[in-house]
């Protein structure tokens, strides 16, 4: 037995499915999770002595690669001063300037711990700035694990939501419409007939959570239209793709300007953050200057907020994005040859740092549907697990986005791209 296959089984006594969150346990691609011990730069370590390339990044906020110096040294000078004051501290003043100064359309912003809880206070905020209860959210998007948001659509476009969870009532679930992603129709539909009820829509505007879905730019600019003639709040949850698609998230990447923006991963440096914020006007409404409440023991934690400076700091020095960028493109490009090679039919979609692979005949994957219903899922499994055992380590699941890091050797790529040929070679079967 490994000692990861041992760590888990202890695990599951006294942790629900051995994990701290579900992706964690590799339902998905099945086997047994590997249990971590430490990670340095590209490299995660396993407790059984193994080395991966990693492109999982802790789900993103590692963009830097793992245990950066400078990440390091900022926790642990602000240490040295306190862990929490639940006071204001001026660093969190520091932050806020940093946060509106790289995403222009921020005029204020508010931390939190997770961005789950920056989609629930986003949401909260915008049903309070309009007075309307409904929210209109996109299939295959995730905005966290809020009641409003574990929703799908029910039989029609405009019946009721239906909950995706036990536990989130049917009342709750009923003000959320889910539409397509990439479908502007829909949205032009459902707006004519109940715009006037609609508080907010809230879209990754680069989708990470369906595997790696940009959208065309043609939707986010007609959504964007819609929102305004409708007067409902535009937020663009840029929890992943905020730093990555662009320094100044997807909303730079794209030119398109929401009303309010989430935050996390990136900006709290690989500690717990989260951040929304917005136009002043609906930022105003914010206890405790305005009625609709919200608040956090720890937001704008010292320690957070320093490493998330160090961090921000680190990916502004001038050429960072390029050469994210390019090792991207050296991998997808890599891998797409690999699998051509091979005769494999196989596609892939980036977005700045983020990227995804999917095992298709098709030529772009647009949509929830395409990943879930024209991907070969046992394919991208087996893919995983040979990705593995060649020292490779992808997120456990074909509905994530991959993530590159700075720390990203054009020999690590390589590495991947002749393991990928390994692994692909023995997938035709
Ligand atoms: N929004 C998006 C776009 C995310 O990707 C995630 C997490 N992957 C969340 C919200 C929720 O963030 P957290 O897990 O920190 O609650």
């Amino acid at each position: 037995m490994s000692k990861s296959e041992q760590l888990f089984a202890q695990a599951q006594q006294h942790i629900p499915g051995g994990v701290n969150s579900p992706v964690r346990a590799f339902k998905g691609v099945g086997g047994t999770p590997i249990f971590f011990d430490h990670a340095k730069g590209a490299y995660a370590y396993d407790v059984d002595g193994n080395r991966y390339i990693d492109y999982v990044g802790s789900w993103g906020p590692m963009i830097l690669g793992h245990s950066a110096p400078e990440i390091l040294d900022a926790v642990r000078a602000q240490m040295e001063n306190g862990l929490s004051f639940g006071a204001p501290t001026g660093i969190e003043t520091e932050m806020a300037n940093e946060v509106c100064k790289l995403f222009p359309s921020i005029d204020m912003v508010r931390m939190a711990n997770s961005g789950t809880e920056a989609t629930m206070s986003a949401i909260r905020l915008a049903r309070g700035f309009t007075g309307r209860d409904k929210l209109v959210k996109f299939e295959g998007c995730y905005h966290g694990h809020s009641d409003s948001l574990l929703v799908k659509a029910g039989s029609g476009m405009l019946t009721l939501g239906v909950p995706t969870s036990p536990g989130v009532p049917a009342s709750v679930a009923e003000h959320t419409v889910t539409l397509n992603y990439n479908d502007l129709d829909s949205v032009k539909e459902c707006f004519a007939q109940i715009g006037d009820q609609i508080a907010c829509v809230i879209i990754e505007p680069v989708a990470g959570n369906m595997n790696c879905i940009p959208p065309s730019k043609s939707f986010l600019q007609g959504l964007r239209e819609l929102c305004t003639v409708h007067g409902i709040v535009l937020i663009f949850d840029e929890v992943m793709s905020g730093f990555r698609a662009a320094l100044g998230g997807a909303q730079q990447y794209y030119g398109i300007t929401p009303d309010m923006t989430c935050l996390g991963k990136v900006i709290g440096g690989g500690l717990p953050v989260g951040a929304f914020g917005g136009k002043r006007e609906i930022m105003e409404h914010l206890a405790p200057l305005g009625p609709v409440y919200q608040a956090g023991t720890l937001s704008g934690n010292p320690l957070a907020m320093a490493a998330g400076l160090a961090m921000l700091k680190a990916i502004q020095q001038p050429g960072f994005y390029q050469q994210l960028n390019d090792r991207v493109q050296q991998l997808l490009n890599g891998l797409q040859a690999a699998a051509d090679q091979h005769g494999i039919a196989f596609t892939h979609n980036s977005a700045g740092s983020m990227f995804g692979i999917f095992f298709t005949e098709l030529d772009q994957v647009s949509c929830f549907k395409d990943v879930a219903e024209q991907c070969d899922g046992e394919r991208f499994n087996r893919f995983f697990h040979g990705m593995l055992e060649q020292g490779v380590y992808l997120a456990p699941s074909a509905f994530e986005a991959g993530f590159m890091s700075i720390a990203h050797t054009e020999e690590d790529i390589q590495h991947t791209i002749d393991a990928a040929s390994i692994v692909m070679a023995s997938l035709k079967g």
